[in-house]
């Protein structure tokens, strides 16, 4: 039976998550750390044969629970545990982001959310610069206003001497 499960740990908690069959082809799903500069050290498990099935551990854990390969304290202690890794490993990849250096790659949510940010000051950068447009019209029209005041005036002035 070592081979249908894997022995998963964090901070002193030791929890055992089942290895499934692939719901595609029935191979053993195995256990899998990432080195990719974006997910080091994160844990998934994947189908050896071929992208039929892939997650992350928490994921691959909220599968487990979802189709009741895990149930009652086992799915609990499992659920908890991957929950604590996935922050643990999230605030040690933003610890690494937060020293510089790292480059965003595009499509992954750190990009798409930078991205966004600098449309955001475009726009307010535009909005600035609409509402100054609007003030200098302002302006002008009451200069123009007053200048057609002035004209009645001078017209009325005008026809009275008449
Ligand atoms: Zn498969």
């Amino acid at each position: 039976m070592s081979t249908s499960s894997v022995r998963s740990s964090f901070g002193g908690r030791s929890v055992v998550v089942p290895l499934i069959r692939c719901p595609l082809c029935t191979a053993r799903v195995k256990f899998y750390v990432s080195n990719t500069e974006k997910h080091e050290g994160w844990v998934f498990y994947r189908c050896p044969v071929s992208d039929h099935f892939w997650h992350w551990e928490l994921e691959y854990v909220g599968y487990l629970l979802d189709n009741h390969f895990l149930v009652g304290n086992e799915a609990v202690d499992a659920l908890g545990t991957a929950e604590d890794k996935r922050e643990e490993l999230t605030r040690a990849r933003n610890r690494r982001y937060a020293g510089g250096g790292a480059v965003d790659l595009p499509g992954f949510e750190d990009g798409r959310r930078s991205a966004g940010g600098g449309a955001a000051q475009i726009s307010n950068q535009q909005a600035e610069a609409l509402i100054g447009l609007a003030n200098q019209i302002l302006v002008m029209m009451k200069a123009l206003v007053a200048a057609l005041i002035v004209v009645a005036v001078l017209l009325g002035i005008s026809m009275l001497k008449k």
